[in-house]
C-alpha cells in the first residue's frame, strides 16, 4: 500500500477501497464514514479527499501543495460541514448554505468535495434537504458524510451513499502508533492508555495531551489492576473517590466498559494487551461488563452515589474471584 497511506493506522478494508477507487478513477459520489468518536472518521475524510484530488497516478502522495492544502483544511473546494458540539445542532440552515454554493465551479481542483462531520446530527429537515442534493448532485460535486451509528440517519440518505465503516485499532496496532507519535512518553502510560481506550487511538491522545482525561484513564487503569489482582480494599477505595461526581463516576464506568470490552476480545483470541496486562479471563470479563452495564442503568435511575458504589466495588470483588 502508497506510505502516505500507512500513515492512517489499521483500517485496511477501508485503505483498499479508497485505492481501488482511485485506480478506477472513480469514486462514488457519495461517501458515509462510520465509526465510533476517536477512530479517525474526519481525517480519513481528508485521506480520501486528497484521494480524489492529488495528481499522482498512485497517489494520494500526502506531499503535494493539493494534499497538504486539504490535510491543514484550507483548500478552497473541501469544505468542511461540521455539526460536531451538541447533539441535533446540525440544523437546516447549514444545508441550505451547502446548496447555495454546490453549483458553483471549484476553484483549483476537479471537484469540490464537501465533508458533512458528525451527520448524526443532523436534524429531519437538515436530512431531507440534503437529500434532494445527493440523488442529483452537479457533475464534479462529492460528498463525505461521518457518523457514529448509521442507524440514526434516515434510509433514503443511506441508499444513496457508500458506506465505509471504520474500526478501532488493535491494542498492538494502536500502541505502535501511540509510541511513534509520542517517543518521549514513558512506555507504561502508552501501554495503560491503550488498555483502558481499547485501540481508539483519538482517544489515546487525548489522555496524552489532556490532562483531566488521562488521570480519569489513569484511576481507570488502577481500578483494572485492583479488581484483577483481588484487591477488595484498594478497589473499594479508588471507588469511594467518585463519590462527589456522578459525571467522573459515569466516565469511569464507560472506560471501565471498554477496557473490559477489549480485554474479553484479548482473551478471546488468547492476546496480552502490553507487558503490565491485567488478566482476566474471558467469563470474568463478561461477568464484570454485565455489572457496569447495571451499574450504568442505576445511575441514569440517579440511584444515590454512595450505595452505587457500595453495590458496585461488592458485585465487582465477587466478579472477579
Ligand atoms: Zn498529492
Amino acid at each position: 500500500m502508497n506510505s502516505f497511506l500507512d500513515t492512517f493506522y489499521g483500517n485496511r478494508t477501508a485503505k483498499e477501497a479508497l485505492v481501488l477507487y482511485k485506480q478506477d478513477g472513480r469514486f462514488p459520489h457519495a461517501i458515509l464514514l462510520e465509526g465510533e468518536p476517536g477512530c479517525g472518521r474526519k481525517t480519513f475524510a481528508r485521506y480520501l479527499a486528497c484521494a480524489v484530488e492529488c495528481g499522482e497516478e498512485s497517489g494520494p502522495c500526502g506531499r503535494c501543495l493539493t494534499c497538504r492544502k486539504i490535510l491543514s483544511g484550507i483548500h478552497p473546494d473541501v469544505v468542511l460541514i461540521d455539526g460536531a458540539g451538541c447533539s441535533r445542532s446540525f440544523h437546516i440552515d447549514e444545508i441550505r448554505r451547502l446548496k447555495s454554493g454546490v453549483y458553483i465551479r471549484p476553484n483549483e481542483a476537479e471537484r469540490k468535495i464537501y465533508i458533512l462531520a458528525e451527520a448524526q446530527n443532523m436534524t429531519v429537515q437538515a436530512q431531507n434537504a440534503l437529500l434532494k442534493v445527493l440523488e442529483e448532485p452537479p457533475a464534479g460535486v462529492m460528498f463525505l458524510l461521518t457518523c457514529d451509528n448509521r442507524a440514526r440517519l434516515l434510509d433514503t440518505i443511506l441508499s444513496r451513499v457508500t458506506v465505509i465503516p471504520l474500526e478501532p485499532l488493535t491494542p498492538e496496532e494502536c500502541r505502535r502508533a501511540l509510541g511513534e507519535r509520542y517517543p518521549g512518553e514513558p512506555a507504561q502510560r502508552l501501554d495503560w492508555l491503550c488498555r483502558v481506550f481499547g485501540g481508539n487511538l483519538g482517544r489515546c491522545v487525548a489522555g496524552v495531551e489532556d490532562e483531566k482525561v488521562r488521570s480519569q484513564a489513569e484511576r481507570t487503569a488502577r481500578l483494572l489492576e485492583k479488581i484483577s489482582r483481588g484487591d477488595d480494599y484498594g478497589l473499594l477505595t479508588e471507588l469511594s473517590a467518585l463519590e462527589g461526581s456522578r459525571g467522573e463516576l459515569d466516565s469511569c464506568l464507560e472506560q471501565l466498559h471498554r477496557a473490559c470490552s477489549a480485554a474479553y476480545v484479548s482473551a478471546w483470541r488468547g492476546e496480552r494487551a502490553g507487558e503490565d496486562s491485567f488478566s482476566l479471563a474471558p467469563l470474568q470479563c463478561k461477568k464484570i461488563l454485565a455489572i457496569i452495564e447495571k451499574a450504568a442503568e442505576f445511575s441514569r435511575q440517579n440511584m444515590g452515589l454512595s450505595l452505587l458504589i457500595t453495590w458496585l466495588s461488592a458485585e465487582l470483588q465477587l466478579a472477579a474471584r
